[in-house]
């Protein structure tokens, strides 16, 4: 009889039945096939596999993270806080011990959300990864995470959103952005000037398979991961690097999948990308699933893998070997080079522009942080876009020094009285404090 190796919670909502219209990608049927598969292949009937229901989130776990404009209840609907509590659920499953692994099969995703949220870009409203991540600190505690994701897509929110932690080591493996959407991710950006090297990007050239992520993970991210030593490991898996991707150019396999996801080796696994939902999303999902349990995964049948496909992804060209040695050379020596911005009184400022594709929304930033060598320092952002009037922004880390917390405090009192701002937001991690004030 076939058991579990590693036991695996699978947390799935039995009704994802919302859409953003009958034709978009990010629709319905992306989940309800891969429901089918793992109840077809009996995989709950494997001893230690057992399928979980989400958790309902709620705008507190949206504002422990974003800084949403107006405010997280016109930002999120009843799909984000179900698709978000099914990834805390995954996490909550195994810090309690239920489970030695957790894979969140949630839609919809979030790793393109960034920090501020004035509405939705690449499908995603608010990053359902790092709202379970700083759950589960804000409930167990501090801890070094590291989160590797592995969707086709530079996930630019999740690095935005840890931008200057430097107890949160980010790696995102996507396709060349000279190709694809969002067009961001090359390796000189290394993270905010307190986290330098905590931010890693690696580009894959496009048709990248199943070697050539195998090789970039055996060369550049097992040598990072372990050398950050984190407490946790997180993978935000987008299905969407499969060879029958539509809106994609790598070329992986189910097969591929699972050697990815067994050398990673993370303890949850949530959902991001992949919108594949016949060819793609039932097979992979499966094959993750099996890897997370310690199963084999090469009797996944998977439709239209032909011979050729297979081969194609056997490549390991130079331009791959060239990315991986600049990307570990930069990652063990992260240069400032990469920092745009300007140094003035003891802060770095850089302004930046941010578009939101699907709502077409364009949105400005002046970025702050605070230098400091006994904390992460306080993150200032004033923020403004083509629908929203200027926001005050302000967030104090989880250890802040007490200077950068009283700092902090007064900065928010300051902005109180300034009449430029319509809106002020605090992150007070360190108090466990999250205002959102509208005038
Ligand atoms: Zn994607
Ligand atoms: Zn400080």
């Amino acid at each position: 009889m076939l058991t579990a190796r590693t036991s695996l919670g699978v947390v799935f909502f039995p009704a994802f039945d919302w859409g953003i219209s009958p034709t978009h990608p990010e629709r319905e049927e992306r989940l309800l096939y891969t429901q089918d598969q793992f109840k077809e292949e009996g995989i709950f009937d494997v001893p230690g596999i057992d399928e979980y229901t989400p958790e309902v989130g709620s705008f507190d776990d949206v504002n422990r993270v974003h800084f949403c404009v107006p405010d997280a209840q016109r930002i999120c609907g009843a799909s984000h806080l179900v698709s978000l509590g099914g990834a805390i659920r995954a996490g909550e499953l195994v810090f309690s011990g239920e489970k030695q692994k957790a894979l969140a099969l949630v839609r919809p995703p979030g790793h393109h959300a960034m920090k501020v949220v004035h509405g939705n870009r690449g499908f995603c409203d608010v990053n359902i990864t790092a709202i379970m991540v700083e759950y589960l600190r804000e409930k167990y505690g501090p801890m070094r995470v590291a989160i590797v994701d592995t969707d086709c897509h530079h996930s630019d929110g999740i690095t935005d959103v840890y931008w200057n932690d430097p107890d949160t080591l980010v790696i995102s493996m996507h396709q060349d952005p000279r190709t694809i959407f969002p067009g961001t991710g090359f390796p000189l950006d290394l993270g905010g000037p307190n986290a330098l090297g905590a931010t890693i990007n690696i580009p894959l050239p496009a048709g990248t398979g199943d070697s050539g992520y195998i090789y970039a993970i055996d060369n550049v991210v097992l040598p990072i991961l372990d050398r950050f030593k984190p407490n946790l490991v997180v993978n935000a898996a987008g299905q969407d690097s499969h060879f029958s991707d539509p809106l994609t150019n790598m070329n992986l396999t189910s097969r591929g999948y699972a050697e990815i996801t067994r050398a990673i080796d993370a303890e949850i696994v949530v959902l991001e990308g992949g919108y594949a939902i016949h060819g793609a999303l039932p097979y992979t999902n499966l094959a993750i699933a099996l890897a997370l349990s310690g199963l084999d995964p090469s009797g996944v049948a998977e439709p239209g893998l032909t011979p050729n496909i297979f081969r194609r992804g056997q490549q390991i060209g130079s331009q791959l070997e060239e990315v991986c040695e600049e990307v570990l050379k930069l990652a063990f020596d992260p240069p400032r080079a990469g920092l745009k911005g300007d140094f003035v009184d003891g802060w770095y400022s850089r302004a930046k522009d941010i578009y939101y594709d699907t709502d077409r929304v364009t949105e400005s930033q002046i970025e702050s942080v605070r230098l400091c060598s006994n904390c992460p320092g306080l993150l200032h952002i004033d923020s403004w876009s083509t629908i929203n009037p200027l926001a005050f922004c302000l967030q104090i880390p989880q250890n802040a020094c007490p200077h950068c917390r009283d700092l902090g405090y007064d900065m928010f009192m300051r902005a109180k009285k300034n009449s430029n701002y319509r809106y002020l937001k605090l992150i007070n991690r360190l108090d466990k404090e999250y205002l959102e004030q509208g005038f």
